[in-house]
This record gives C-alpha cells, structure tokens and sequence, in this order.
C-alpha cells in the first residue's frame, strides 16, 4: 500500500547518507559544530524509537586535509591512501560526538562484493542487525584502501540505498549541497522547477537528473536518482535534502524544501530486493513484445520471448531484461548461463534438450527469479507548481 511522506520520526528504520563537502572544510578540516550538532538531531531521532544508520563520507576530504594533499584530481592509489588516513580520524570524530549523546558508534567499511554476492550480504546484514539491536549507531562507508576502480560503488549514494535495502530501512535520507530534485539543473535553467514529491522515478525524472554521459551530474544528481530506484524498489522512501544548515535533520522536520521520493508500494521478498538491487548485471536478455507483456503479468520468462543475450555471465547471476523500447524493464537470475542461453534463444522449451542435451528448466528466467524494475511513466510535479506558486 502507497502511503504518503510522514515525519522522520515516524519511521523504524532511517539510513542517512552524509556528503563530504557538508563534513569537511578543505581549509580547516572537520566541521566539528556541524557534527556535533548532526549527532543531537541523530539522539533526538534514536529517543522517538527510530533505528537509525549512517553512512557518512569524507574519508578522503579529510585524509587530505590531515596529509595537506593540495587541490586538484587524484590517483586512485592517492585517494586509497588519503582515505587510510582519513578513516580513522572520520570515525573517531563519530564516535566522539555521538559519546556526547551517550551513543555507541560502530564502524562497518564495505566493499561491492560485500553487497552483491549474497552469502556476504547476509554477513553484513547479520552484522549490522546485530549492532541496531545493540543500540549502537553504525557509521558506514566504502572501504576506500581496497576497493579498486572495477569493484568499487565510487558513490556513497547507491552505498547508502545498498545498505538500506539490506537492512529493510524504510527511510533513506541523501544529505548533500543540493536540497532536492529540480526539472532541470537551477544553475544552468532559470525556469528549473523544485519537484517536492516524485511518486515514481520514470525515465522523464531520469531525464531530469542528467543522462548518465553527462560531466555535471556525476555524483550529483544521477547518483541520487540511481539511489532512488535502488531504495524505492524495495519499498524503502527517499529524502534529498540540504545538509548545509546546522541542524539538517530538525530542519527537514520543520519544514525544510526536500524531495520525496515514494516507495514502491508492491512488497517484495527479500531476495528479490537484493536481485533489484544489484549494481552490476552480468548481461542482457532482449526480450519480445509477447514476453514483456507475459512478464508485467508475473509470468516467467521463457526461451521463445527471447530475442537476444548480451554478454558473458553464468547460471544464477542476474541479468538486466530489455524490453522492446529498449530500456530495462526487470532483473533477475539467468536460469542458464550465457553460451546456453543464446543457444536456446527464441525456441521453444519442449526443445531446450534436443539442443543442450539435457533437461534443463523451462524458463530462461523463473518468476521466483524476476523483479519487475520498470515503472509507470508518471510524473507528479502538481505539488511542486502548488508550493512554487506559493513560495513566488
Ligand atoms: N567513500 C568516499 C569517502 O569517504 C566518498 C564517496 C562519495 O562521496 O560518494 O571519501
């Protein structure tokens, strides 16, 4: 069931994602008052009864700062050092602020394989339940002194969805310089309008956020729309809001501009949540029109709906499922893996043996295997004019 934005008080369960830039000052380091001040609104949300996790970037920021690293790009063996460095002071500064409140900080660092490969998520998610159930703030981030450039988030705005899926949160809040989602980016177009709430993430919001090609929206807003397809699939809300203002928290409570993002209002399992989740997919299935319609009615995926495979994956990996306008409309876990699969593509199942010698399952895709990551092409700006008009 679809439920409208309620208090963050209201919640069980709230993943909190903190920019770098809102942390750390590159010319005097940690924004300690901003901190501190970040740790009481997260005690005053802990008091209301609600779990609460974050995952607080600016181990590099600060690794930086402490190392005197002067501006400019870096290496990715100079941000894994910086972040070295940088790691421990970031947590510590947690830790310390949080003891104010009398809170228990806990530090998880994740790789990508720590949330992709299954039997590690559940290790993580145990790990993480387990501390929740201690009482203890998890603050999470990217183990950024391993991770290489092939197996890496790189963005701690999926890192964030990630966790709040694995940990059934049913609110994520992305806290950053920008204060929400606009129909177009408020720097460059005067006309950009705030959208305050966005009922479902359609490729005209996609669009919105910049197309993925695009200089300006890396680790901006793309990233955070990517977040929100992760998040709202499992039924988990999305916040953007501004960080900037001491408080961000207390200020979102009372009134702030922020973008809500409405979770998906059908339940899904678990394991479905993690196989909409992944980050990679291992390959394509091109789907025909028959079988994009069988699909969106919760059938299987059968061999004869397949119009071609992409790429090179194995049994049990997961799949993105193109449909005929060629955008993804479903994942899930190919039942053969890729050599086979294209053999087997646009035949019929009674066949499947003759051609691979055995028999092997029926679908190329089983319903039990498949989320449907499309959704409807909606978009709800209506809220948006209203408050536009009454801010004007
Ligand atoms: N993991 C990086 C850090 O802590 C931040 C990644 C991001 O800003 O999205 O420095």
């Amino acid at each position: 069931m679809k439920t409208g934005r309620k208090s963050l008080a209201s919640h069980r369960r709230i993943v909190i994602k903190i920019g770098s830039a809102l942390l750390v000052d590159r010319a005097t380091g940690l924004k300690t008052a901003w901190l501190d001040a970040m740790c009481a609104d997260i005690a005053a949300l802990k008091a209301s009864g609600v779990d609460v996790l974050v995952v607080s970037s600016g181990a590099i920021a600060l690794g930086r700062s402490v190392l005197k690293v002067p501006a400019g790009a870096l290496k990715l063996e100079e941000s894994q050092a910086a972040a070295a460095v940088g790691q421990i002071a970031l947590a510590r500064a947690w830790s310390e602020s949080l003891s104010h409140s009398s809170i228990v900080a806990g530090q998880i660092l994740l790789t990508l394989g720590d949330t992709e490969e299954r039997r590690r998520y559940l290790n993580g998610r145990a790990t993480i339940n387990q501390l929740l159930k201690l009482g203890a703030v998890p603050i999470i981030n990217e183990n950024d002194t391993v991770a290489t450039t092939e197996i890496r988030y790189g963005d701690n705005d999926r890192l964030a969805a990630r966790v709040a899926t694995m940990t059934g949160a049913d609110l994520l809040v992305l806290l950053s310089d920008i204060d929400g989602l606009y129909t177009a980016p408020p720097h460059l177009d005067p006309e950009a309008r705030f959208l305050e709430t966005i009922a479902a993430i359609t490729p005209e919001i996609e669009a919105m956020a910049g197309g993925a090609a695009s200089e300006l929206s890396r680790g901006g807003m793309r990233t955070k729309i990517d977040a929100g397809k992760i998040a709202t699939s499992a039924g988990c809300a999305m916040i953007i809001a501004s960080g900037k203002p001491d408080h961000p928290l207390q200020a979102i409570e009372t009134g702030a501009r922020s973008s809500w993002f409405a979770p998906s209002g059908t339940p899904v399992t678990a394991r479905k949540t993690w196989i909409a989740g992944q980050l990679q997919p291992a390959g394509e299935v091109h789907v025909d029109a028959g079988a994009q319609t069988a699909l969106r009615s919760g059938k299987s995926l059968l061999p004869a709906g397949v119009r071609l495979v992409a790429g090179q994956f194995g049994r049990g990996d997961t799949v993105a499922v193109i449909g005929v306008e060629g955008r993804e409309i479903a994942r899930g876990l190919a039942g053969y893996d890729a050599d086979e699969a294209r053999q087997i593509t646009g035949r019929k199942s009674a066949e499947i043996e003759a051609i691979l010698g055995y028999a092997g399952r029926a679908a190329m895709i089983h319903r039990d295997d498949l989320v449907m990551t499309e959704t409807a092409p909606r978009v709800d700006v209506r809220s948006a004019e209203k408050k536009d008009k009454a801010d004007a």
